[in-house]
């Protein structure tokens, strides 16, 4: 994606949003040569991931939703939006090159989780608090040993 002002190819995304309306992301980028910032809109040819809850229910795989997740596991951890958003392009990556469609919502917290285990430890506990449904404290207690 080249800079529309100097031509250089090298870029970092700022933010990421999909537009559901013309199936494309719109994407905040900042030049590394010039550091202008534009805005590209990238097609998408993507598969409809569903995601399957824990009652059963189906719901289309929101990266939006995914999104606000781990940004507020990410809160006042000095962890750069635009890291996050690579955190949520490599997950999709790894829903999109499934061989099934469907991805249960534990998988998908799991995919979150051990990206966030690599990025940040506060973030990952803060996101398994949320996601992982711990039982009782045992259970608390055994997953925070193993950090
Ligand atoms: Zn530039």
């Amino acid at each position: 994606m080249k800079c529309i002002y100097c031509g250089h190819s090298e870029s970092k995304v700022l933010d990421s949003r999909n537009s559901d309306e013309t199936n494309s992301i719109r994407r905040r980028r900042e030049c590394l040569n010039c550091g202008r910032r534009f805005t590209t809109y990238e097609s998408v040819e993507r598969v409809p991931v569903v995601v399957i809850k824990k009652d059963g229910s189906k719901q289309p795989f929101d990266r939006e939703k995914l999104k606000r997740g781990i940004v507020k596991a990410c809160e006042k951890r000095n962890i750069k939006m635009e890291t996050i958003e690579e955190v949520l392009d490599n997950i999709e990556k790894r829903l999109q090159s499934m061989t099934t469609q469907e991805v249960a919502s534990t998988r998908l917290a799991e995919l979150a989780l051990s990206a966030l285990k690599a990025l940040d430890e506060i973030a990952y506990v803060r996101y398994a608090l949320v996601y992982k449904n711990f039982d009782n404290t045992f259970e608390l207690k055994t997953f925070l040993s193993l950090l």
